[in-house]
């Protein structure tokens, strides 16, 4: 609705969907499911979640081409076009709202640049070019371009609410919704108080898809578009020694137990790594809010978070690469790689000159029993180098379902880990999943913030309690 003033609304009923719908007497669920699954299993290429239009910012010119649009209808029978992620989350929202006795519906959606301009013609031969001006928005410039954004109307007792005023009027309904949206990617783009930034007065109606980790992210810092847009770039623009985006992760989560192997000699070296001048833990500031989730959500099924390694300076992976070079050098292999040919290293992927680690939001971590007083069993330890620490080791971490076998075929002699092991690894794994970590193939302990903040980055400066 950004492209009119609420007040001029009603001169142009032709736009206005609800008013004009016929209201359907009771709300007709719609089939959700498909579209909800075909869209989280298919890969959407080439479609950039966090495009930023606004008054200066004009929609990139090849972004319409490739905008994957489904057409959706609302309750009221009015068809709309939207970006088919986009869809799917609303749908998910919209029916999690109903389950509340809330009954939001689809108003406006994606407007083509094209109509756009068609608009600006008509209302320019009906009211000239000094309302067009004040009241529409330039073609190319409106958010709705982009098939993520989503204005909605109310049905509140059977009756359609969208004029802009009796909508800013129900601050009950809207102060239920709001919370919800970031649970299912959306977020409000329009926030109070944010007009010289956004360039728009508030909206409470006007959602805007960025996905589930923007979305939390934007909105537990409450957060503009524009805003979380230019701390993403001056992030990037960080220097690797600084420091400053980094946390003391006890700090932040003081439920977790820490262990910093590399700070000892009890790793797979023996020797304490180079760059671990003091036994803390580092992360990022984004990952260690996330990790705060994770850990409160473990704590909550008796369990704490133990933690062996987290932000690792390069200083320390170049020694585990100088470690891996040295081949004589077999100290610690009856502990770490008992099966692993130390020339394999490399080529197997167990080291590597470069480690997500030194990025700040990765995390090696297990679960510790608050009930039995120890680590949870995870059949075998972190740091064990070989098939045994892959996550779809005796069972598939999808389906959570135990094998005990190992892709298909029996694991070697006397490399299984039981059912309790596996289940136990998958208790971490989903716990991390749950709050926007991704998983390595490799190491059931080893995660990392799917949306981290310094993607290209990695630090060099050693940890230091801060
Ligand atoms: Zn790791």
């Amino acid at each position: 609705m950004n492209m009119l003033n609420a007040k001029k609304r009603s001169i142009i009923a032709i736009l206005s969907a609800c008013t004009l719908a016929p209201i359907m007497p009771a709300y007709t669920p719609m089939v959700a499911a498909n579209i909800v699954s075909a869209a989280e299993m298919e890969q959407v290429q080439g479609i950039d979640y966090l495009v930023l239009v606004n008054k200066t910012h004009k929609l990139p010119d090849d972004y319409e081409a490739n905008v994957p649009l489904i057409t959706a209808k609302n309750s009221m029978g009015r068809e709309f076009q939207i970006e088919r992620e986009t869809y799917a989350h609303f749908v998910q929202l919209r029916d999690a709202l109903l389950k509340q006795g809330i009954q939001i519906e689809l108003d406006s959606v994606y407007r083509s640049v094209a109509r756009q301009q068609e608009i600006v013609k008509e209302f320019t031969e009906k009211y000239g070019t000094d309302y067009v001006r004040q009241y529409v928005a330039v073609p190319g410039y409106s958010e709705h371009h982009t098939g993520l954004a989503v204005d909605i109307c109310l049905m509140v007792d059977g009756k359609v609410i969208d004029d802009n005023d009796e909508m800013i009027a129900q601050k009950e309904i809207f102060a239920k919704i709001h919370p919800l949206l970031a649970d299912y990617g959306f977020i409000l783009r329009y926030l109070p108080g944010k007009e010289n930034i956004t360039g728009y007065s508030y909206e409470p109606w006007h959602f805007r898809y960025v996905g589930k980790d923007a979305a939390k992210e934007i909105s537990r810092k409450g957060l503009t578009l524009e805003e979380y847009m230019t701390e993403t770039t001056q992030q990037r623009s960080v220097s690797p020694e600084d420091a400053r985006g980094f946390v003391v992760l006890s700090e932040i989560v003081p439920d977790i137990i820490t262990e910093v192997r590399y700070y000892t000699t009890y790793n797979f070296v023996g020797d304490r790594i180079v760059g671990y001048e003091e036994p803390c833990v580092l992360m990022t500031r984004e990952a260690a809010d996330a990790l705060k989730e994770v850990s409160d959500d473990v704590m909550s099924q008796g369990y704490r978070l133990k933690i062996y390694d987290a932000y690792r300076p390069q200083m320390a992976v170049d020694h585990f690469v100088r470690w891996a070079e040295d081949l004589g050098d077999k100290r610690m292999k009856e502990y770490f790689y008992p099966e692993v040919d130390k020339t394999r290293l490399f080529a197997d992927g167990y080291i590597d000159a470069k480690s997500g680690h030194s990025r700040g939001s990765t995390v090696d971590l297990t679960l510790f029993d608050m009930k039995t007083g120890k680590e949870a069993d995870m059949g075998g330890t972190f740091d064990h180098f070989g098939i045994e620490s892959h996550p779809d080791w005796c069972g598939n971490p999808e389906t959570m379902q135990y094998t005990g076998k190992y892709k298909g075929n029996k694991p070697p002699k006397n490399g299984e880990i039981n059912e309790t092991q596996f289940k136990n690894r998958m208790i971490l794994r989903q716990a991390m999943l749950r709050h926007g970590f991704k998983p390595l193939s490799t190491e059931w302990w080893h995660f990392t913030m799917k949306n981290e903040p310094y993607p290209d980055i990695y630090f060099t400066f050693p940890p230091h309690l801060k």
